[in-house]
């Protein structure tokens, strides 16, 4: 399992049956600041124009799209077509309060939108399903990873037979977060270090690549089954970065479907 560049995105590949990908601001239509790939509704970009972006990021149809209205918690579901089309062309419609998409169904592809946070690509070695999570500090100190894996399980799949795929975001060289976020990092980490030395005893650097990971780790998914890309959003120009851009930007999406 690995994360190539193809185009204007990042393609997660190598699992059959399985298509995942992660824009970049790229190849879209959008004016500045939102140049040019921008796909969220929420940031101040034209509609139609953000409409049009994700025709162009989705090349499936938008008519199969199912987003959620991610809120940096934990909540994950299983979802299948009759939820066909929500959040796609109208925030309004999106699956409310989820940060985690399920589907076995090939006839959806899941979508969810990133500026910095950890977008977290699942899948069945054997392509039976696919997942998606959107994972800030939050979210991932309160386990969205862990309530997804408990889904999977609860729905009969082996872990041994997840694959995961951590793509780009921003990365321990940018991540500065304060003293409050130690406590609970610590918490879910108890044998291992993710933190890092920040420019004064306030500030700690986050490295929320590795702390996904090993929490997955933790839930006994083996190392060789989780590829992180390793790309940092804001250390690299070619993604919007909510923290480095600090004025109004653009959302980059993640998407995953069957095939
Ligand atoms: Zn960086």
């Amino acid at each position: 399992m690995q994360w190539v560049q193809e185009g204007d995105r990042w393609r997660w590949q190598d699992i059959p049956g399985v298509d995942a990908w992660f824009t970049t601001r790229h190849g879209g239509i959008g004016a500045p600041p939102y140049d040019s790939l921008n796909l969220s509704f929420s940031v101040g970009d034209d509609p139609d124009t953000v409409k049009e972006n994700r025709r162009l990021a989705v090349p499936q149809g938008l008519s199969r799209l199912v987003m959620a209205q991610q809120i940096h918690q934990d909540g994950v579901a299983w979802v299948d077509s009759s939820e066909s089309g929500r959040g796609a062309l109208d925030p309004t419609t999106s699956l409310q309060g989820l940060d985690g998409l399920l589907t076995r169904d090939v006839h959806l592809t899941l979508g969810m939108g990133f500026a910095d946070c950890v977008p977290i690509f699942l899948a069945d070695v054997f392509g039976r399903w696919v997942g998606i999570l959107h994972a800030g500090w939050r979210g991932t100190v309160l386990g969205v990873q862990r309530r997804a894996v408990m889904e999977i399980v609860a729905a009969g799949y082996d872990l041994g037979d997840i694959r995961v795929g951590i793509g780009p975001s921003i990365g321990p060289c940018c991540y500065e977060v304060d003293r409050a976020v130690e406590e609970p990092v610590r918490k879910v980490l108890t044998t291992a270090s993710t933190l890092g030395p920040g420019r004064d005893e306030a500030h700690w650097m986050l490295d929320l690549w590795s702390t996904n990971r090993l929490i997955l780790e933790s839930l006994g998914i083996l190392r060789e089954h989780i590829a992180v890309l390793g790309l940092c959003t804001s250390c690299h120009h070619e993604f919007f970065s909510y923290r480095r851009d600090q004025t109004p930007t653009g959302r980059m999406g993640g998407f995953i479907c069957r095939t």
